[in-house]
């Protein structure tokens, strides 16, 4: 068995403040071992369910060179590999060359969700909102169409309360869930201590895999398209003259091709 462990931190048990996410900061120091703790908690889960490749790709942009390279290397389980990218959904080799699962750690809610821990949808990238085939979508959504293009499902998201519930609204009833911490606010939860999250999650990962037909590879539909709204005008100004990218109004742009992954790449690469 396959298994790719895609992974983000703001969703981690502990964190709660940008400081504890942002290279550079002395808290961060802290969130990193966080991170890479609950990361080694599905690895653990993973191998007690049978995967015989995991690979972990870590999605937190922290900034500077510590985007998509927040996890303390020599403190991840050897059981694994992992892989640092530099552009965001630019790693799909795993997946093309067939993946059984997708577990989905430290995820947060979707931008403008109230009791969402530092809920966003992709930081630097002033989505507002963003939509697949009328189905509003966060980084859950995003993820887990690129593990769909490839027929990869993804059985595991873990993160706050209101991740968890975005997760099982898209995947659906079946999708297994681990439940860290319950937003009170933006920056603010209520959560259980670290110790605690790594034991759920172990044990999640492990349930998860044990029925690879739980939930179906999510695919957002053919033809394709993807709506963004964004904060201001200034990215639907820079992406006026992509083909396949329309303007249709001040904050708004609809990226349309046959299949999600096509209209993807030609908006946001
Ligand atoms: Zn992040």
């Amino acid at each position: 068995m396959r298994v790719h462990v895609i992974s983000d931190m703001e969703g981690v048990a502990g964190i709660v403040k940008w400081e504890q996410t942002t290279g550079g900061e002395p808290l961060y120091e802290e969130g990193r071992k966080l991170y890479t703790e609950e990361i080694n908690a599905a690895i653990r889960g993973a191998k007690a369910a049978g995967a015989a490749e995991i690979v972990v790709m870590d999605c937190h942009g922290a900034g500077q060179g510590w985007t998509f390279n927040s996890l303390i290397h020599e403190n991840l389980d050897p059981a694994c590999e992992y892989v640092i990218q530099n552009e965001w959904t630019e790693y799909t080799e795993f997946l093309e060359q067939g993946c059984d699962a997708a577990l989905f750690v430290g995820m947060h809610a979707r931008a403008g969700t109230r009791d969402g821990v530092m809920n966003h949808t992709i930081s630097g990238r002033d989505f507002q909102n963003l939509w697949f085939n009328d189905t509003p979508v966060g980084e859950t959504g995003i993820n887990a169409a690129l593990c769909g293009t490839w027929g990869c499902p993804v059985l595991l998201v873990t993160g706050d309360e209101a991740s968890c519930r975005e997760g099982l609204a898209l995947l659906g009833a079946r999708l297994t869930t681990v439940v860290v911490k319950r937003g009170l606010g933006s920056s603010a939860a209520r959560m259980i201590p670290p110790q605690r999250a790594r034991e759920l999650i172990e044990e999640g990962a492990k349930r998860a895999l044990s029925d690879l037909s739980a939930v179906r590879p999510w695919d957002p539909g053919r033809p394709a398209e993807i709506r963004v709204e964004y904060k201001n005008t200034s990215a639907p100004d820079a992406l006026r003259h992509r083909p396949g990218v329309e303007r249709v109004d001040d904050r708004t742009v609809v990226s349309r091709a046959e299949t999600w992954w096509e209209a993807w790449k030609q908006f946001y690469f």
